[in-house]
């Protein structure tokens, strides 16, 4: 018996190594990854720019504290903000970490304005922000809440899309709004430009803050750096993970300096967050990512990837019932139950994808992937529907 928590639905499958989009396990055996354990590699496995970014961090000073300069961070830090709407980041190592500091950010801004009523934050059901007991409370989601006390007080959630019913949750203690820009676990729901803006324009008129989640659509999976760059839109407040460290514990908060400025010494902290290690693999990332042409890659492969999923579509109509998302943060709603289907094309097929919310089949490949690997995932996708409807026409199997 596994000495580990149960928390995970494990496979067995253990892989030995990774090049670029594919994994391969202990048999030698080769696997397409168009799960990028969970939208974190974005540049593949073993990029030799990131390889030796990290070697040659782990030769120099592994960790100090942030009671130190950490040039590393610092450099980090800049680059993120010169690119984007933000003055200020804090580093952290995990994504429901990088939320936390955005809601205690946002609480604490309305605190040092002498409004500490001001702590409400309305999210929106479908949404996934992390398994720490405030990101559990943020994303409301019943089944992740359950059995842990008295849920952390200060949310109001309602659906997504509809602004009339953001406008009738906000009251006297209104705070902030919390949305992912394009939901990834709940189900690769998109949200609309003008739901985004919406949103924007309700913020302004209540004096409230604007908060994105781009924890899994961030980072250019969706073919610009911030998937609320398609919206036009301005945060006062960000949250990122996964990609930022392309498989090295790293997440940020990005934020406004008016935003920022109450978080001041003693008001919030983190042991390792933005430690030399992660730092300067965040800054190969960032190499990579800001690269002259990449952004255009994602966009295009996004634009192939929809494409070669419409002819997916059309080819099994009983099989895919609806296709959502946003560049390569795709999502297949299928009939099929999707756990079943997710470990068929994993254990048949030697194909990595993940389930999403609504029986969504999610597809997160490394950014870096080209037309070839696309047709190859269609094809393996098209081979397992082919496989249920052999089995379905030879009847049901005998246990
Ligand atoms: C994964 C995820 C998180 C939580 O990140 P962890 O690193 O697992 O804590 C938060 N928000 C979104 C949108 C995510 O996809």
């Amino acid at each position: 018996m596994s000495a580990l928590f149960g928390t995970y639905a494990r496979s067995d499958l253990a892989f030995e190594r990774g090049e670029g989009m594919r994994l391969y396990d202990q048999q030698g055996r080769s696997y397409l990854d168009f799960h990028s354990g969970i939208a974190v590699n974005a540049l593949g496995h073993g990029d030799p720019h990131l390889v030796t970014a990290l070697k040659s961090a782990a030769e120099k000073v592994w960790h100090t504290s942030n009671v130190f300069a950490i040039p590393e961070q610092e450099r980090l830090g800049q680059r993120l903000v010169d690119g984007t709407f933000a003055d200020k980041v804090f580093f952290t190592n995990s994504g429901a970490e990088a939320l936390e500091c955005a809601i205690k950010t946002a609480r604490h801004y309305f605190f040092d304005k002498g409004e500490p009523d001001r702590y409400e934050i309305i999210a929106f059901t479908g949404s996934f922000h992390g398994r720490t007991m405030g990101t559990i409370a943020a994303g409301g989601n019943p089944a992740y809440l359950e059995g842990f006390g008295p849920p952390m007080p200060g949310f109001k959630h309602t659906r997504p899309g509809d602004l009339d019913a953001v406008r009738a949750l906000i009251g006297p203690q209104s705070c902030a709004i919390l949305i992912e820009p394009v939901q990834g676990e709940g189900g690769v729901t998109a949200m609309a430009p003008e739901f985004l803006q919406g949103l924007r324009q309700i913020c302004d008129e209540n004096d409230m803050l604007l908060i994105f989640d781009e924890v899994q659509c961030g980072f250019g999976r969706t073919g610009r750096f911030f998937a609320h760059e398609w919206a036009g839109v301005t945060p006062d407040i960000v949250a990122v993970a996964k990609a930022i460290g392309g498989g090295f514990p790293l997440g940020a908060c990005l934020a406004t300096e008016k935003v920022a400025a109450s978080m001041v010494p003693g008001t919030h902290g983190s042991t390792y967050g933005g430690n030399p290690l992660a730092c300067a693999v965040g800054n190969a990332v960032l190499d990579r990512i800001l690269a002259p042409g990449f952004l255009d890659h994602v966009n295009q492969m996004g634009q192939r990837l929809s494409w070669h999923l419409q002819q997916l579509a059309q080819k099994y109509p009983d099989y895919v019932l609806e296709l959502r998302g946003k560049g390569l943060l795709a999502g297949i709603k299928i009939s099929p139950p999707v756990r079943d289907f997710v470990a068929r094309l994993r254990d048949d097929h030697q194909f990595l994808a993940i389930g999403a919310g609504d029986n969504v089949l999610r597809l997160l490949p490394p950014l870096i992937l080209t037309e070839d690997d696309i047709a190859e995932a269609m094809g393996k996708i098209g081979a397992a529907f082919d496989a249920i409807e052999a089995e379905t026409a030879a009847g049901p199997a005998a246990d």
